[in-house]
């Protein structure tokens, strides 16, 4: 019997992979239901492919957007790159989707049956020993499972347990997440923009008929807070010369579905695993934004931590898994804080524009081809 810690994106997509190649579970989430915080969240064609493999991209397409364009601009929305989806909806069979991640939690919770989830059980420790893991609740109940995955997420309670020494690194920078019912001029109902100021960012993309999702990102320091009263007039100043849509999206979204993050990810550890124990997700490997591959890869382990389980051709399973997705993941959690850095740029930033200006169009490509594609190459 495996234990699942944690029903965010990654844990409930492990449930349906081990579900589907009946793999013994339970799945235990600490809040009382469904944890998913106002924002959107982009579903790339290697996380689609995953959710077609479960059967459930119809219902996932249904409760999201495609994205079919995604352009990186200036301020005044000049594009830097501009990269069609259609191309890769051609190569992989789906473009990006764009959806609601209280929507998207709320498609994968209602494919797991209902009895192998506990809801309001929260983990305070484990006890491994050569036969079993020993899990501690915070209601001070306990239960043994032969093995444990902690998809728990960033602030993973096993992963502190597993690797002590492991670290948070904040980026520098600070985000805001905006979801509002604005309507957006139609050249944006199926396009992800990403627009790079003087050190400041901004993104749109529409979720859904009436949902848009915007975030911003600043240079900043770690642990302030906001001014609710001045949130908006504030963040109106910081993009006052970024174009009309920008200024029209933040003023027309109710400040308290304005939301305040710190941009942090792990700093990469070496080993994921011990005997009984396994990170997934954020727990073990959580990335900066900005390539909108966090959650994806912790879908792709999903895939295949269950595929090699199911296969039974090792003894060492979790030792497989990590050789099968350290690579992929390292250079995406290292590109991701890169490209936060150069997103940043203030002295520079007009060489940094010509530069991505003139990148040529196959060295995109390549790059998303690696992203996208799932199988182990
Ligand atoms: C600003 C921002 C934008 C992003 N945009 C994208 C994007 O566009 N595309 C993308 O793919 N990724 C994106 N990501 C990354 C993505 O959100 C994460 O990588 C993803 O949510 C990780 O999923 P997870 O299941 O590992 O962890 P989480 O989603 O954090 O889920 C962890 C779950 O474990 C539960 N839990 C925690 N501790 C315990 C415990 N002790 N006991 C029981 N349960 C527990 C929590 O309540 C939660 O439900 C973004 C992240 C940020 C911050």
């Amino acid at each position: 019997m495996y234990a699942i810690i944690g029903a965010g994106i990654g844990g409930l997509t492990t449930a349906l992979a081990f579900e589907k190649l009946n793999i013994p579970y339970h799945l235990y989430e600490k809040s009382d239901a469904i944890n998913a915080i106002g924002a959107g969240i982009w579903l790339a064609p290697n996380a689609l492919k995953v959710y077609e493999w479960l059967g459930i991209l119809d219902q996932i397409k249904e409760a999201g957007n495609s994205i079919n364009r995604i352009t990186i601009a200036t301020a005044d929305l000049k594009p830097l790159t501009d990269s069609k989806q259609d191309e890769a909806k051609e190569e992989y069979g789906y473009s990006t989707i764009a959806i609601h991640r209280a929507e998207l939690q709320k498609v994968l919770s209602k494919n797991v049956p209902k009895t192998n989830i506990s809801w309001g059980k929260g983990l305070e420790s484990y006890t491994e020993t050569t036969e079993e893991v020993i899990l501690q609740f915070l209601d001070a109940t306990t239960t043994s499972v032969n093995y444990l995955i902690a998809a728990d997420g960033i602030n993973s309670v096993i992963r502190k347990q597993l690797v002590p020494e492991s670290e948070i690194r904040y980026s520098g920078q600070t985000c805001w997440r905006g979801v509002t019912n604005f309507k957006l001029p139609v050249d944006f109902n199926h396009r992800g923009l990403e627009m790079w100021g003087k050190q400041t960012r901004f993104g749109i993309s529409k979720l859904s008929k009436d949902k848009t999702s915007w975030f911003a990102v600043v240079k900043s320091k770690p642990f302030l807070t906001d001014n609710k009263e001045t949130l908006k007039d504030d963040l109106l100043k910081k993009y006052e010369d970024y174009t009309t849509v920008v200024k029209d999206l933040i003023a027309n979204t109710d400040t308290s579905n304005i939301l305040r993050n710190d941009i942090i990810d792990l700093k990469p550890i070496k080993k994921w695993y011990s005997n009984k124990v396994c990170l997934l997700g954020d727990a073990g490997h959580a990335t900066t934004p900005n390539m909108g591959q966090g959650g994806a890869q912790a879908i792709e382990d999903a895939y295949f931590l269950a595929k090699i389980i199911a296969e039974e051709k090792t003894e060492n399973t979790f030792a497989e898994f990590q050789n099968t997705r350290y690579k992929k993941v390292s250079s995406i959690v290292n590109q991701s804080w890169l490209t936060g850095k150069v997103a940043h740029l203030g002295f520079g930033a007009s060489i940094r524009n010509m530069v991505f200006r003139s990148m040529p169009k196959s060295m995109i490509d390549k790059k998303m081809h690696y992203i996208y594609t799932l199988d182990k190459e």
